[in-house]
Formats: structure tokens, sequence, C-alpha cells
């Protein structure tokens, strides 16, 4: 390209709207089926376990707290789960989604990563029973 050719080039971009977003000072609406972090509702959970045994990243774990009472706890692995929504397909009662909302997951530790979902108590005391004194992996009621 000619010197002057670029210069026009150069003069005309000066005026021109940048092409780049200003994330993440700027958000877009995220598309309505974007897969985001899964979510676990265990209002209709049967404990069936399909949606752990058809995950192909070993990601989730249903952890039986008493299946007469249909009380159960839903450890999520986020930093082994490959977003491919197998599970939400699998669940028969819609107990799981994935949201288009929660997405921006980085972190600097793995602790987010694991993700319990539940009735609070539960999970504490599951929490207590596995975790070294002062570890508190996030947890989701
Ligand atoms: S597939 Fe659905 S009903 Fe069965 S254990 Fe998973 S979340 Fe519960
Ligand atoms: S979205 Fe896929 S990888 Fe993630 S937990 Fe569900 S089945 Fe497993």
């Amino acid at each position: 390209m000619k010197f002057g050719g670029m210069l026009s080039d150069l003069l005309r971009s000066l005026f021109k709207r940048p092409v780049t977003e200003q994330y993440p000072f700027v958000k877009r609406k995220p598309p309505e089926r974007l897969r985001g972090e899964l979510q676990y509702d265990p209002t209709n959970c049967s404990g069936c376990m399909l949606c752990m045994k058809d995950c192909p990243a070993d990601a989730l774990e249903l952890i039986v707290i008493d299946r007469k009472a249909k009380k159960f706890v839903m450890r999520y692995h986020a930093d082994r789960c490959t977003y491919c929504a197998q599970c939400v397909s699998s669940c028969r009662f819609k107990c799981l989604s994935m949201s288009n909302e929660q997405y921006e997951l980085a972190a600097l530790t793995k602790e987010p990563f694991t993700v319990h979902y539940g009735n609070e108590s539960d999970i504490r005391a599951i929490l207590e029973a596995v975790s070294p004194a002062g570890a508190e992996p996030a947890d989701k009621a």
C-alpha cells in the first residue's frame, strides 16, 4: 500500500466508532440459550442420579442425605464441566438448567469451582465432615 493510501485510511479510522467493546464496563445482553453455570433446583429431584451417570466430565455428585425425604445435596465441579448440557437433557424432572446470566466464572483459586446446591445445614454438615478447618467451598442453597 502506498503512503497516501495509508494516510487516508488512518485519517478515516480516526473518525470511526471503535469496533471493540468496552467489556467488562459495558456488557451485552447474553443470548437466551447461553450455557453458563449449572443450576440445580432440588424441588422435584428423585435422586435417580441419571445426571451424574450421563455427565461425560464427572462433574456432578449427588449426595443423598435422606432418600425417603428426598433430601439431596448436589456437588457441582464447574472446573470439570464442559457446559455440554447433557445433564439438563437427561433430567426428566427439570431440576437442572444452565444460567445465561452467570457466565463470568474466572477465579484465582480453585475453591469457587466446587459448588454445593441444597439445604444450607446439610451443606454445612457435609463440608465440616470433609473439609480441613478453614476451607470454605462455595455453597448455594
Ligand atoms: S437426573 Fe434430575 S432427578 Fe435425577 S438425580 Fe439428577 S437432578 Fe435429580
Ligand atoms: S453440562 Fe455436561 S459436563 Fe457439565 S455437569 Fe452437565 S453433563 Fe456434566
